[in-house]
């Protein structure tokens, strides 16, 4: 059985037990297993996919700039992506302000008995804090934190520089390339933890959230849920298609392990191990785009929670019967897009970001206390559309600058992990044996 289909059972298996669970509601299952043993699992295993995270980006980039080699190619990779992800995030979110203008969530609500529950506005930072924010002081302390569009700005500064001094970097890259193989083999070693990890993570998630929160919502949450789901599949897709002329059915085949991997988290950050995996292993982009594309996307491009914004903004406007206007909605837009550039994916980032939009359109934070109760499970399905339309992006700028496998993307077997995945090779690990015999250590003097 293939790792995909494995995941796939433990995610649904999730489903079932944790909402079996939730209708029992016994203290003991309630604290020791929800609250102590799924959460426990649950956490080492995005842990141990976000311990991955900050070095496997830096390797795989620096391989990916030294790959490129051009520097001019660099550019157009940087700027074609940046296009199409401002521009995409754009589409989403108007497309959603359209659809629920036409659905009407929200309008009737009863407010009452509806908690103010403390939410308090976030100032959205400037346009130039923003961009001046990617420039880091310290590279260690942008390494430490994680700092996405930090970490991409200095690799990319090294990997030139490691270019432009030619013959003499040789040894380096090569170095690099070792790292960003073995990172990708602990990737390999922590997807074959993936079943329980998401099991452990999705029947924490439904053991927790009653269908009860959603009854009240239901027109915001089947509005949300069809503008996340038009711009998957038809949105994105007819993008993909036109621009790079790629079939979309086989495309999100092979991104259903990302796409599990994101809905599971809830964090495109978190995800980006997997996504990269997919991209290069399974549908063909080379390493030269994807090592840029993918980091720069699960930060800067956040289709799925942009459609968030725009779906809520109308819900919060019919509720408090207040009209936003055109001038309103296209504010919402603006700063939904200037938003996402700014924060990572994290999970539940985008009602932060939300408080930003509502502030400044006037419209009450404390609305989203109405939303709060569903917003784990919508968060699920936004980082799933958010690492999608990153791989998108990716797929159409690696097919237009030339850096594409099409055997790969062909081959419906390419990138499958397999239990030879985990194999040791005996004769070397026999020969490396045998050296470390012969060349014992020097033993430290007592
Ligand atoms: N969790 C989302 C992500 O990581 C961001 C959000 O919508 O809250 O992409």
């Amino acid at each position: 059985m293939s790792l995909t289909m494995k995941i796939l059972i433990g995610m649904l298996a999730g489903v079932v037990v944790g909402a079996a669970i939730n209708t029992a509601d016994v203290a003991f299952l309630n604290e020791y297993v929800v609250g102590g043993f799924f959460a426990m699992i649950g956490t080492m295993f995005v842990n141990a996919l976000k311990l991955l995270v900050v070095p496997l980006v830096f390797f795989s980039l620096i391989c990916g700039v030294a790959g490129i080699g051009d520097i001019r190619l660099l550019g157009r990779v940087g700027g074609k992506s940046f296009g199409l992800y401002i521009f995409t995030t754009a589409v989403a979110i108007g497309v959603a302000i359209l659809l629920a203008q036409l659905v009407g969530p929200g309008q009737g609500f009863d407010m009452q008995g509806v908690e103010a529950g403390g939410i308090s506005a976030k100032e959205a930072p400037s346009v130039w804090e923003v961009f001046a924010n990617i420039v880091p002081t310290n590279p260690i302390q942008a390494f430490a934190s994680g700092e996405m569009l930090q970490i991409i700005f200095y690799t990319v500064l090294l990997g030139v520089a490691v270019v432009m001094l030619g013959d003499q970097s040789a040894p380096f890259i090569r170095a690099c390339e070792y790292m960003n193989e073995v990172m990708m083999k602990i990737v390999s070693i922590v997807m074959a933890a993936a079943p329980y990890g998401v099991f452990c993570l999705i029947a924490k998630t439904f053991a927790e959230q009653g269908i009860d929160l959603f009854v009240p919502v239901m027109a915001y949450v089947g509005t949300l849920v069809g503008a996340l789901f038009l711009h998957l599949f038809v949105t994105l897709m007819i993008l993909l298609k036109l621009l790079s002329g790629l079939n979309p059915f086989t495309f999100m085949r092979k991104m259903r392990p990302a796409q599990i991997f994101a809905f599971s988290t809830a964090s495109s950050n978190a995800t980006i191990p997997v996504t990269l995996q997919c991209v290069t292993e399974r549908i063909g982009v080379k390493n030269s785009v994807a090592s840029f594309t993918i980091p720069f996307g699960a930060t800067i491009n956040m289709d799925g929670t942009a459609i968030m914004q725009g779906v809520a903004t109308v819900f919060l406007a019919n509720v408090y019967g207040i009209e936003l206007g055109i001038t309103g909605y296209l504010t919402v837009i603006a700063m939904a897009v200037l938003a996402s550039i700014g924060t990572a994916g994290v999970p539940g980032v985008g009602l932060v970001m939300l408080t930003m939009v509502l502030n400044q359109v006037g419209l009450p934070i404390e609305g989203i206390a109405l939303i709060l109760g569903v917003d784990r499970l919508m968060d699920m399905i936004r980082t799933a559309v958010n690492i999608t339309g990153d791989a998108v992006v990716s797929t159409i700028v690696a097919k237009m600058e030339g850096e594409f496998d099409q055997a790969v993307f062909d081959d419906p077997n390419a990138g499958i992990e397999t239990d030879h995945d985990l194999d040791i090779d005996h004769a070397a690990e026999e020969r490396l044996a045998g050296e470390a015999r012969r060349h014992p250590r020097p033993q430290p003097a007592t």
